[in-house]
């Protein structure tokens, strides 16, 4: 294992992978790369954000801690949008004691990385009212609480009052600093205010190229119809047509600033606690300036203002004007492709030609001034070629990685278990030209998950680490460390909705340039869909089970209803209703087998002088002990045994002759005997007795169920007239076998 010493890595957070994160990040990179640390950037979201879809993602700045970090840079300026002041300071008093450099927001006691937007809007405002004569303008300003947003709003505000211009209300448009949000805004506003318009200033560049976009689409031109502009200079303004008026923030220099304080402060070397770099004014083709050649050549810079690299270049084109060009044309391709590579603007280089053209023609001889015109327009040409390159390259980046996305997309979908997706994942990852990656998910999901999580994948599959649980506070088990030890280091959490399911870290090489915040979503959608897939199986099973089990229940109840039915409730044997059911059957079955059937009827000797004597409780608890007695006596698996009402009982005998008959009718009468039940004040007999009557049939067609039962009652009738007696009908001439 290896030891852990100091870490050399900052920790950034970030909201999202935009245009002017990336532009910032790329300074953060560039400065971080000369001292030999690497950055991780933590990808969550705007802290508070409104949409809970989002707002969850924020969780992983948890994960940022001294064991991993040196440092913390924090996008105060958009992951801050919705909080105040002291909200910030709260959330950043959880990373104590890691140093923090907030940038593009100042923070309180926090050194912070300021843009003078004023300056360059201004400059704007200025060239659009007094060297464009404007004067119609519309606003399209950023999200409503936002400081940034708010300053450049209060700046166009002010420059139109001083130049007697007026913005009505309805005039100043909120898109949120997003391009769809924008989009929509606008194109309203056009339905409402038809032709009122000169100019549209927008907070940011990607508002610009969305209202641009718009107002291609209404048939309007940029910037013959109506000038637009924007704010930020992100990189893809100077690649899109019309290139992009705006105002530049030197996003870039100051990431450089902001990591260089950042490592001096963790270094106890002195550094400054806050920086305030100057916007500027960058003049292209949507404010419509370019249509004045002459207005143009006023903004060109004075070629004493030049950078000092810029004139000694002129100085060597005009030494070699007699020799070939060809080495010169080379060097300044060589320029324009590292001035690229580094995400400088190349179309300076326009103006800077077009400077040194003016120099050229106040200090050069005719015959020079031709030559150098012959190799400046060599030069442009190169120009136009590079950057032509730089933008076929940027579209088929894009292209390559749209159709890479569309399939990676496809493949995560329609998973069944985490298992197969997370290997589907893995195999893609591995063609994506990684350094490093390693997806972790949670052991517990939900809004607030556990804080063990374990290693699903890593490029390395053969790691001690895979596969197993460990603490999230520490963002990586011991092993991994590695992974934060080069080139740079993203975090995305794994979250839809309320549910979080982990986190992935992918380590890229500096030129990776895929979208890893789309991957990730990519991802959390994959293992959202299977979660809940599963969920939605487990529910049904347990509903199944559960319907198994409550159909068990009442097919139980059910029985034990129809026993209840079927039951006396005195007694406990069955009642008149299951006899009647009873004997129709046994009729039935024996009217086809053609074998005897016998029913006995019993009927307790002066029963309505016992209850007299001994009271109905002693009259039932007689019922039952009789009923019991009865029962016994007949135990063959279909003998049957009912209390017909009161003091009367039944016994169905199938498949019994008219002596087997006789002989559980002894055997019943024996049994009651043998009870000794007292009965006092009899004349006869002191103990309780039972009279019977018997029949026994052949069933047939003559025949009737109620013939049997009639007759084995005028059998009883009969007992009765002794009482204590056994009286076998014979009516229905039975033999006795
Ligand atoms: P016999 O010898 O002619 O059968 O005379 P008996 O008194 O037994 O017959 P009778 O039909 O005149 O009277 C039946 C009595 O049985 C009347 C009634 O009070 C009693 N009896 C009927 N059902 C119940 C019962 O559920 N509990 C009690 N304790 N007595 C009952
Ligand atoms: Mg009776
Ligand atoms: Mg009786």
């Amino acid at each position: 294992m290896k030891t852990q010493s100091a870490p050399q890595n900052l920790a950034v957070i970030v909201d999202r992978n935009g245009t002017y994160q990336s532009a910032v990040l790329a300074g953060v990179k560039d400065f971080l790369r000369t001292v030999g640390w690497s950055q991780t950037l933590f990808y969550g979201q705007e802290l508070n954000f409104q949409s809970r879809a989002h707002s969850n993602a924020s969780e992983i700045y948890s994960l940022i801690n001294p064991k991993n970090h040196a440092g913390i840079l924090f996008l105060a300026g958009t992951v801050g949008n919705n909080c105040s002041d002291p909200q910030l300071l709260e959330f950043l008093q959880g990373f104590q004691p890691l140093p923090v450099v907030s940038f593009g927001r100042k923070l309180p006691q926090i050194p912070s990385i300021l843009t003078d937007t004023k300056h360059g809007m201004r400059e704007l405002m200025e060239h659009l009212i007094l060297d464009l004569g404007l004067k119609r303008f519309c606003f399209v300003r950023g999200r409503l609480n936002n400081p940034q947003s708010q300053e450049r709003e209060l700046t166009v505000r002010n420059s139109l009052a001083e130049h007697g211009l007026s913005l009505p209300e309805d005039f100043v448009l909120t898109g949120n600093f997003e391009a769809h949000t924008a989009q929509k805004v606008f194109l309203g506003f056009l339905g409402l205010h038809p032709n009122s318009l000169d100019c549209v200033i927008c907070a940011n560049d990607d508002m610009a190229q969305a209202v641009i976009k718009t107002l291609g689409e209404q048939g309007i031109r940029v910037p013959e119809d109506i000038a637009v502009t924007g704010f930020d200079d992100v990189s893809e303004s100077q690649y899109t047509l019309p290139l992009l008026t705006t105002v530049r923030q030197p996003l870039f220099e100051q990431g450089v600033a902001a990591a260089r304080i950042l490592y001096n402060i963790v270094h106890g070397l002195p550094h400054e606690t806050d920086l305030t770099g100057n916007s500027a004014l960058v003049v292209r083709e949507s404010c419509g300036a370019a249509l004045s050649l002459q207005e143009q050549d006023f903004l060109l810079p004075k070629f004493a203002e030049l950078p000092l690299r810029e004139r000694d270049l002129y100085q060597q084109l005009v030494s070699s004007l007699n020799q070939s060009d060809l080495a010169f044309v080379r060097q300044m391709k060589n320029h324009f492709e590292s001035d690229l590579r580094q995400n400088q603007e190349l179309e300076v280089w326009y103006s800077i030609l077009q400077t040194w053209r003016r120099q050229a023609a106040l200090e050069l001889s005719p015959e020079n001034l031709a030559k150098f015109d012959a190799t400046s327009s060599r030069i442009g040409g190169v120009l136009v070629k590079t950057m032509q390159t730089a933008t076929r390259l940027v579209k088929a980046e894009r292209q390559v990685h749209t159709t890479n996305n569309n399939q990676i997309a496809m493949s995560l979908s329609g998973h069944e278990t985490l298992e197969t997706l997370m290997q589907d994942l893995q195999t893609n990852l591995n063609g994506l030209g990684l350094n490093n990656y390693m997806v972790a998910l949670y052991e517990e999901f939900g809004l607030r998950p556990s804080t063990n999580a374990r290693v699903w994948i890593q490029k390395s599959s053969s790691n001690p680490d895979m596969g197993r649980t460990f603490k999230t506070l520490s963002l990586l088990p011991e092993s991994m460390l590695e992974l934060l030890s080069e080139g740079t280091c993203n975090v995305y959490p794994l979250c839809i909705h309320e549910e979080h399911y982990g986190y992935m870290m992918l380590n890229h090489p500096d030129q990776w340039g895929y979208d890893g915040e789309r991957l990730a979503y990519l991802v959390a959608q994959g293992i959202h869909r299977v979660v809940k897939t599963q969920a939605l199986k487990q529910y049904s099973e347990r509903l199944e089970q559960q319907v198994r089990i409550r159909t068990e229940q009442i097919e139980q109840a059910n029985l034990e209803l129809k026993r209840s039915l079927l039951l006396d409730g005195l007694t406990g044997i069955y009642n008149r209703s299951a006899f009647d059911d009873y004997l129709h059957r046994m009729w039935q079955q024996h009217h086809k087998s053609q074998e005897s059937l016998s029913l006995l009827m019993c009927d307790v000797d002066f029963f309505k002088k016992y209850n007299d004597r001994y009271g109905h409780l002693q009259g039932d608890h007689c019922l039952q002990v009789v009923a019991k007695a009865i029962a016994e006596s007949a135990p063959r698996p279909n003998d049957f045994v009912a209390r017909y009402g009161g003091e009367e009982f039944v016994v169905v005998l199938p498949e019994t002759n008219a002596i087997g008959a006789m002989r559980v009718a002894e055997r019943i009468q024996k049994q009651i005997a043998q009870l000794c039940l007292p009965h006092q004040g009899l004349e006869r007999f002191d103990i309780v007795t039972l009279s019977i009557g018997i029949q026994t049939m052949i069933p047939s067609d003559q025949t009737s169920m109620q013939d049997l039962m009639q007759s084995s009652d005028m059998a009883l009738y009969a007992a009765k007239q002794n009482r204590n007696q056994i009286v076998a009908s014979r009516t229905w001439g039975v033999q006795t076998n």
